[in-house]
């Protein structure tokens, strides 16, 4: 087994087999091939390089690229990437910011990918025109700077109350639906997640796991649904704990959920 090989992970999910390709910083994207069609999807293309290597290593050739918004560090690697034949898809109402795109897509509609059914779920905050990617069928969710392990992304276009929305949206989804995040950013979520959470013992028995993942060299993606809702500080603003623990017990889990937001960018 060849050194690229050996360092991707790979998770399975019904047809479907995900590696995470970690890349720069700290950006994490997503090769997924569908064992049905055959079709290869990459999630946001931070650069062009590791995926190029990552493809090579697999043996897999790309057939979509997916974006989820419209930063740097999740488009900068499609130009070098879109060879012919391989389509761009991308948010309908961010098209004037994106690469250049071949297929558009609106929040609120579901996409055929071969037998793949993809929901394109409208979450605005981090930027106004961020989409997520759910696939219903395996229980897959790409989420972008979304949703992070403990975390979620900062409120650079959107309002808390955009983000709240969003959130709230996929904590309907599925406990066991796997997450797949943009960012391993999960090592500072989980010291800022015990200062406003810190009576969680669930959280608690994470963060220790966290830290053991990540000193043996691991990742920590994917989560799931359920695992977040029981332990992300953003998703518990619906907690009684959180509220009463940042002071604004009775609030609604809007209001905490903006609080928790404000002290993690002062953190
Ligand atoms: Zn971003
Ligand atoms: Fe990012």
């Amino acid at each position: 087994m060849s050194n690229a090989l050996s360092t991707l992970e790979t998770t399975e999910a019904g047809t479907l087999k995900i590696v995470s390709v970690p890349c720069l910083n700290d950006n994490f994207a997503y090769l997924v091939r569908d064992e049905a069609s055959g079709n290869v999807a990459l999630i946001d293309a931070p650069e062009a390089g590791a995926v190029e290597g990552a493809l090579h290593a697999l043996g897999w050739t790309l057939t979509h690229i997916f974006i989820t918004h419209h930063h740097g560090d999740h488009v900068d690697g499609v130009p070098a990437l879109r060879a012919p034949g391989v389509e761009v898809i991308g948010s309908a109402q961010d098209m004037g910011r994106l690469p250049p795109l071949s297929q558009t897509v609106t929040p609120g509609e579901s996409v055929h990918w071969g037998e793949i059914e993809i929901r394109v779920i409208d979450t605005p905050g981090h930027t106004v025109g961020h989409v997520v990617y759910y696939m219903p069928g395996p229980g897959v969710l790409f989420s972008g700077d979304t949703l992070f392990a403990m975390g979620c992304g900062r409120l650079f276009e959107g309002t808390a109350q955009q983000m709240w929305g969003g959130l709230s949206a996929l904590m309907d989804l599925p406990d066991e639906t796997l997450v797949f995040f943009g960012h391993e950013y999960t090592a500072t979520n989980a010291d800022f997640a015990l200062t406003v959470d810190g009576d969680n013992a669930l959280l608690h028995e994470r963060v220790n796991a966290v830290i053991d993942t990540l000193e043996n060299g691991g990742r920590t993606t994917p989560t799931t649904i359920g695992l977040e809702k029981a332990t992300n500080p953003f998703l518990r603003a619906v907690s009684p704990d959180v509220a009463r623990s940042i002071g604004l017990a009775d609030a609604d889990p809007e209001i905490v959920f903006a609080e928790v937001r404000r002290r993690k960018d002062a953190a």
